[in-house]
């Protein structure tokens, strides 16, 4: 008897950028047998119906002392990702052959711990013949986050370890409107934590000081760097540890300058995020990163939008720290509507199929049409260049967005 084939569109999503090796799985059940009955509409919330994450397996690597050892966090990466994959699998309840594609982060990161991620999407691409999806890390912030708080259009505060992005879309693009000047703001609780002796990650340590100041409020003046719609951090943290160091502990003790540390970082985030909305006019923003989980910030954006009459939603704080979840997902929307321009390529040729070029990575609107055929292998553009595995520097506005 031939089994019935199933239509629905599974992505498996590997995550590695930098601390994070995780990988999610993402599903949409096909609404029809049918193929050509399914519409593939580019208005993604009618379309974007029926997503399940069947799993999202996420192992982080923490250094003892010190920030992330790219060298040892690789490491850290080679050594659990057969275990991550096969909990994700396990938890999905799948096998791999029944994956529709294989999305893999494909920048920025850390160099390193990319390539873990993209040589383990090719070694799965080639042996279960799965083309491959590259995936932009910070699009796939912003998507997830979309895609949980039922947003169209929104501005996104982007705060993670190496990134702080504000992002509205324009023009067929993820537009970035203002941004770190020098580290993310992760980074700069990070640094600041391991200044006052808090280990990595800091953010949750430091938030649970700032409750304790936030009872004194004695507030410490720090440095409050905006430019234009640009912040910058360094200064901040030097500033904040040099006073620890200095000892000042009776009129500046530690929970003083956590709490001062978000109340001024988190008002210049706000203040820059605020522009945003009113220079867009767009209405809606969403909270991405792993500096979503702050408690502080959320309050802060979170009056700030309703002073303005917007909708405010913080992804919630499993998705949005990194993970593969978020590979997943936004690997189905660039298979659903990008099928020509996604970079995966003959299945059995490993050397092509993975190009950096982020042109390709967009979408063409007359090629919306995705097969959800799961053996079939969409032919790309080839590129000789073995190197094009990851993209460390990929700006998030070099993406051509074929969803919105
Ligand atoms: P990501 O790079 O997106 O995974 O985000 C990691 C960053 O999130 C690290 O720098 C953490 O310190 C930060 N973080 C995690 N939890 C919190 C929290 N509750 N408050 C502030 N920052 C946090
Ligand atoms: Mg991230």
């Amino acid at each position: 008897m031939a089994t019935k084939k199933t239509n629905d569109l599974v992505i498996l999503g590997i995550e590695s950028t930098a601390h994070t090796f995780s990988i999610g799985v993402v599903r949409q059940k096909a609404k029809s047998d049918d193929l050509s009955k399914i519409s593939l509409t580019k208005s993604s919330h009618e379309d974007l119906v029926d997503i399940e994450i069947l799993a999202n397996e996420i192992d982080v690597y923490k250094p003892e002392k010190g920030g992330i050892d790219p060298d040892i966090c690789t490491q850290h990466h080679k050594q659990v990702k057969e275990q991550v994959l096969q909990r994700a699998l396990e938890k999905a309840g799948i096998g791999l052959d029944k994956v529709s594609a294989i999305a893999y982060s494909h920048g920025p990161g850390l160099p390193p711990c990319l390539l873990v991620g993209s040589e383990f999407a090719k070694e799965l691409s080639d042996k279960y013949h799965k083309p491959v999806l590259q995936i932009n890390h910070c699009i796939a912030h912003i998507e997830i986050a979309k895609l949980f708080g039922k947003m169209k259009d929104p501005i996104a505060l982007y705060v993670s370890g190496g990134n702080t992005q504000v992002i509205g879309f324009a023009g067929s693009r993820y537009r970035v409107f203002g941004e770190t000047m020098d580290i993310g703001i992760g980074n700069a609780l990070d640094s600041f934590g391991r200044a006052i002796g808090i280990s990595f990650p800091a953010g949750p340590e430091i938030s649970r000081l700032w409750q304790l100041g936030n009872k004194r409020r004695n507030y410490i003046e720090l440095p409050y760097v905006v430019k234009g719609m640009d912040l910058s951090f360094s200064g901040i943290v030097s500033d904040a540890a040099r006073r620890y160091k200095a000892g000042n502990k009776s009129d500046e003790s530690i929970e003083d300058l956590c709490f001062s540390f978000q109340e001024t970082t988190f008002a210049m985030l706000t203040e820059v995020t605020e522009r945003a909305l009113s220079h867009t006019k767009k209405n809606e923003l969403i909270l991405t990163g792993g500096v979503a989980a702050a408690q502080r910030l959320r309050e802060m954006l979170s009056i700030m939008c309703k002073e303005r009459n917007a909708k405010f939603y913080a992804c919630p704080i499993e998705y949005a720290g990194d993970n593969g979840a978020m590979i997943a997902y936004t690997g189905l929307l660039l298979y659903k509507f990008g099928k020509n321009k996604y970079n995966t390529n003959s299945c059995s040729d490993s050397q092509n199929s993975h190009n950096t070029n982020s042109q390709q990575v967009g979408y063409d609107t007359n090629n919306s049409q995705a097969s959800h055929d799961t053996n079939s292998c969409p032919v790309s553009q080839s590129s000789k260049n073995s190197h094009d595995r990851f993209n460390a520097n990929w700006r998030t506005d070099d993406v051509e967005i074929g969803w919105m």
